[in-house]
């Protein structure tokens, strides 16, 4: 047995830049773990002064419980040999089986895969499921390739990650790269391997065990955050003439919206928005933007989806809408005057400080993290120093891996749940996670009057592990 401290006597500023500087000296080449472990750390500091018995288990959560990492060889379609690396980063399993998706993208490296895995663990918390967290991925770059190679890479994968997964275990699912082409890949070989349907990945086809409603839940989830915390602001807020005024502000319906990314996250945060009345000024990809001046329509819309999922082309391909302009080289945030809500929906890190300062100059309420990380450093200061509400992804993008939880207890009990079912579910899940961020923000907050979501979603994610992990006995 480990000797317990009289934490009443620590100094925690002192004892938290130690954990720190042994963290940041031994991880100083993997930038982005460090950027989530440094967001994490100084949001739920109130917290550890309140409570520095939980200090340890901070310090121990920053610490993957097991990483895989391994050789991927496959063959392209000119008979070639191709090597990948693979990995799987089991963050923590206090909770549950490890849970969180798989990346293929050529910038992967463990770096950004423990930033997303570490972010997974709080994340998974906070839909209330019974999931830990993890997070896998490989620099492969699915980008051009036929579908050939792309299954030829996924079975090869899954020959090598199949004997560290299970469904008691680790149920991994798609992330970027990753949608429903790849999880049928990947799921066949497994099955094929361990010679059994054991539902060991999430995001399925619906004619293997899939759920409705799973490939819409982070964007329809994060639309959903969005309107929680309007009506917050509108209901907690003065200055309202009459109810009606009031009603108009906690309303989605009308507000301008800017959205980056034309993927599933995107795809599914618009479609959400267009159903609700919001006016989408915006989708974006790494070459550039499409600009709707008067709000994409459904027609827009579907007509990204097809290029997207099933030409897999380039938005700078769709020249036949009438009332889209294409900005080669550019981002969303800078394009209009008035902006009332932003959801990058795209990578980490894709809003810096510049663009930052645009979204506060069009005097943007909030920012709707729908994708992992997608502020920087410096944008997030930006914001703060504002007033501009930040919705932390591990809150409102967690839609996608409820759904997950939600497809798992699907499968386990052999049956399948209607859209009305998971989609009640999902808004749900969505409220009692907004909710849980504020509660926790308001219960150990100085400023009673703000509502920094990031802190509480990071202080409620994180006292939810810590006891976990404290109840089996771990500290
Ligand atoms: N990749 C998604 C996320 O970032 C989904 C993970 C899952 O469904 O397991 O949460």
């Amino acid at each position: 047995m480990y000797k317990k401290r009289d934490w009443s006597t620590v100094d925690v500023v002192e004892e938290l830049s130690k954990i720190t500087s042994e963290v940041h000296g031994r991880y100083q080449h993997e930038p982005e773990f460090l950027q989530a472990y440094d967001e994490v750390l100084e949001t739920i500091t109130p917290m550890l002064k309140k409570s520095p018995r939980y200090i340890p288990m901070f310090r121990i959560m920053s610490e993957p419980e097991r990483i895989i990492t391994f050789r991927v060889l496959w063959v392209d379609d000119d008979g070639e040999l191709q090597m990948n690396r693979g990995y799987r980063v089991q963050f923590n399993s206090a909770l549950g089986p490890y849970k969180g998706g798989l990346r293929l993208h050529p910038s992967v490296n463990l770096s950004i895969l423990k930033f997303l895995g570490f972010e997974q663990i709080l994340k998974n918390a906070l839909t209330g499921l019974a999931m830990g967290g993890a997070k896998g991925g490989s620099d492969f770059d699915p980008k051009g390739k036929s579908d050939n190679e792309v299954r030829s890479f996924c079975q090869a994968f899954m020959t090598e990650l199949y004997r560290h997964i299970g469904p008691d275990t680790d149920v991994p699912a798609g992330d970027i790269g990753v949608g429903g082409r790849e999880i049928g890949f990947l799921y066949g070989q497994y099955r094929k391997l361990e010679n059994g349907h054991h539902g060991v990945l999430t995001g399925k086809g619906m004619l293997y065990g899939g759920s409705l409603i799973r490939p819409e839940a982070t964007g329809y989830g994060a639309v959903y955050f969005a309107q929680n915390l309007l009506g917050h602001l509108a209901y907690t807020g003065t200055g309202y003439i009459d109810d009606q005024e009031r009603a108009v502000a906690a309303s989605i319906k009308g507000k301008r919206c800017l959205v980056s990314g034309a993927g599933n996250a995107a795809q599914y945060t618009c479609e959400k928005l267009l159903e609700l009345g919001a006016v989408v000024l915006t989708a974006s990809d790494s070459n550039g933007t499409l600009f709707f001046k008067d709000g994409m329509t459904s027609k827009d819309l579907q007509a990204i989806m097809e290029l997207k999922n099933e030409k897999r082309g380039r938005l700078s391909e769709l020249t036949e809408l009438d009332n889209a302009e294409y900005k080669p080289d550019c981002k969303p945030w800078g394009l209009v005057e008035k902006v009332n809500l932003a959801f990058p929906s795209a990578t980490q890190n894709e809003i810096n400080g510049e663009d930052a300062k645009h979204l506060i100059d069009a005097t943007c309420c909030a920012i709707v993290e729908v994708a992992n990380m997608p502020i920087s450093a410096e944008a997030r200061k930006e914001f703060k120093a504002h007033g501009v509400i930040i919705c932390p992804g591990k809150a409102a993008n967690c839609g996608g891996v409820a759904v997950s939880g939600l497809e798992m207890s699907q499968n386990a009990a052999r049956t399948t749940w209607t859209r009305e079912e998971v989609d009640g579910k999902l808004q749900e899940i969505m409220k009692n996670a907004f909710d849980h961020c504020l509660q926790a923000f308001q219960k150990y907050t100085e400023e009673p009057n703000s509502c920094d979501l990031e802190q509480g979603a990071n202080i409620a994610g994180f006292i939810k592990v810590a006891d976990a992990m404290h109840e089996q006995g771990l500290y």
